[in-house]
């Protein structure tokens, strides 16, 4: 990769007899690269996967191809489609400032209409017509971009380990990493400098992702091949989210065909709630999962990358809105939908009447309005600048805007809908033959199978929602085995 502008240069520390990355010292580039990891949702995630990966990350990739071989005819607007194969990110904007962008570098648009009236609505595409004031909607909005620096400040060293631990240099918590590997021994050790472009970003994103030593599997060459294999690890979720259900009014029924011999789910019957619920794990961004992992170890490091930006100090770190975005990522407003099990939250777009200007995030926002106004006009219209920001609603991007104008979709589906899902997530239309051709697959005799109804609250959408990232029988491992049976068949691996 010659091209500089596209790349990171970073100095490793090796360990000449293992050739293992040690740590690696960098500046923000870099340590902004991998933190926005986490903001990115699981679509995303899937669609940039290198091939040799593709088989990998639990049953998302299964989730991803289902909605790709979709009718569009299932889905509430075509739009639907590409907000789960594409899903936007809410980081966006901070990530149009990294030195290395491993996707498409194109700007969301957005359109408002001519008057703007407080209860008029921002739009992802050209509307004919407003739905509060009929004037139409083409007047493209751009969302502001900060001047530098994306989540850590821009003048922060800090080293890496390579399972992604991320401490200042030279303290006490890194000088123990060093005597480890024997780093005061200078014959032992070597220092590298590595250039970090654009595949090894990709690379160090799924090796994050699969393995303990990521830096090492992406930047030294002749590394194996990445290897997934997420069979059988025991997934539970957080117990204060198990307590959560009363909160969630909708709750789903679905109907498990489970093998009583095998103790499997070999497919489940279920309406379009169910799948909807099912789909927007496209649209959740990678730290929102980790946040709810709990202690179930991911075979990857990315876990520990999250607990790393969870112990930074503030002071490396641009705001706390910045450390927000990371620890707890929303979604892009208009791609949730209401009742939505897992309780993911929607940011929000603040709008500055005065300027024009738009954001999600309100202290930008203040600042650049405030430095706009301040150059040409007195302290009074500044003030009234200020007050103009106020939040800005979007119209939602899945409902049928042609049937009724200020329509809100309930999730991505027409409904209402019934549809067979495997245990890996592979979702069709239902159809018996379908059924009867999974069950000969599996080798399920009829006599075997009990088909059983249960209820899908918060405390199992979460659930479903982490074993779909970690194993690949999600269906089973959330309506089936029990944590101690999960433990049972790690001990006999
Ligand atoms: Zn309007």
């Amino acid at each position: 990769m010659a091209d500089t502008s596209n790349s990171i240069s970073l100095k490793a520390m090796v360990d000449k007899a293992s050739n293992q990355i040690i740590f690696v010292e960098s500046d923000s580039d870099f340590i902004d690269v991998i933190f926005s990891f986490l903001t990115i949702p699981m679509g995303n995630l899937i669609r940039l996967a290198p091939n040799q990966s593709i088989l990998g990350i639990g049953c998302m990739n299964k989730l991803y191809s289902s909605v790709k071989n979709m009718d569009v005819k299932h889905l509430q607007t075509e739009a639907c489609k590409d907000m789960l194969l594409s899903p936007r990110s809410v980081a966006e904007s901070q990530c149009k400032n990294l030195k290395v962008k491993i996707d498409k570098d194109e700007a969301t648009q957005f359109f408002m209409c001519s008057h703007n009236r407080v209860d008029c609505k921002l739009s992802y595409c050209k509307f004919d017509s407003c739905a509060s004031c009929g004037g139409s909607i083409n007047k493209e909005k751009n969302l502001l971009v900060t001047d530098g620096g994306v989540f850590v400040k821009g003048l922060s060293r800090l080293i890496i380990s390579d399972d992604l631990k991320v401490i200042p240099p030279l303290t006490a918590a890194g000088l123990p990493l060093c005597a480890k590997f024997g780093v005061m021994d200078g014959n032992a050790t070597e220092e590298v400098t590595i250039n970090v472009g654009v595949d090894e970003v990709l690379n160090l994103l799924m090796r994050s992702i699969a393995s303990k030593t990521p830096l090492t599997e992406s930047l030294l060459k002749s590394k194996p091949r990445l290897k997934f294999c997420n069979k059988n690890q025991r997934i539970h979720t957080e117990p204060q989210m198990a307590k959560d259900n009363t909160l969630s009014e909708g709750t789903i029924s679905i109907r498990p065909i489970v093998s009583k011999s095998k103790k499997m789910v070999c497919y489940a019957e279920a309406g379009e709630g169910f799948v909807n619920l099912l789909l927007s794990f496209l649209n959740i961004p990678l730290g929102f999962i980790v946040k709810h992992m709990g202690n179930c170890s991911s075979q990857g490091c990315i876990d520990q990358l999250y607990k790393s930006v969870q112990d930074l100090d503030d002071q490396y770190i641009l705001s706390s809105y910045h450390k927000e975005m990371l620890l707890t990522p929303k979604l892009v407003p208009g791609f949730c939908y209401e009742n939505h099990l897992l309780g993911t939250e929607e940011a929000t777009y603040y709008y500055a009447g005065s300027t024009g200007f738009l954001s999600t995030d309100k202290a930008l926002l203040a600042t650049r309005t405030a430095q706009a106004t301040k150059s040409i006009r007195s302290y009074c219209s500044q003030e009234s600048a200020l007050t103009s920001i106020r939040p800005i609603a979007v119209r939602d991007p899945k409902a049928n805007h042609h049937e009724h104008k200020s329509a809100q979709a309930q999730g991505y589906l027409k409904g209402p809908a019934m549809f067979t899902v495997t245990d890996d997530l592979d979702i069709r239309p239902v159809s018996l033959i379908l059924g009867l051709s999974l069950l000969n697959k599996l080798e399920v005799p009829l006599t075997d199978i009990e088909v059983q109804t249960v209820q899908v609250h918060k405390e199992e959408a979460l659930h479903l929602l982490v074993a779909s990232f970690l194993g690949d029988s999600a269906l089973t491992d959330t309506f089936v085995r029990k944590p101690e049976q999960n433990k049972r068949i790690k001990q006999e691996q």
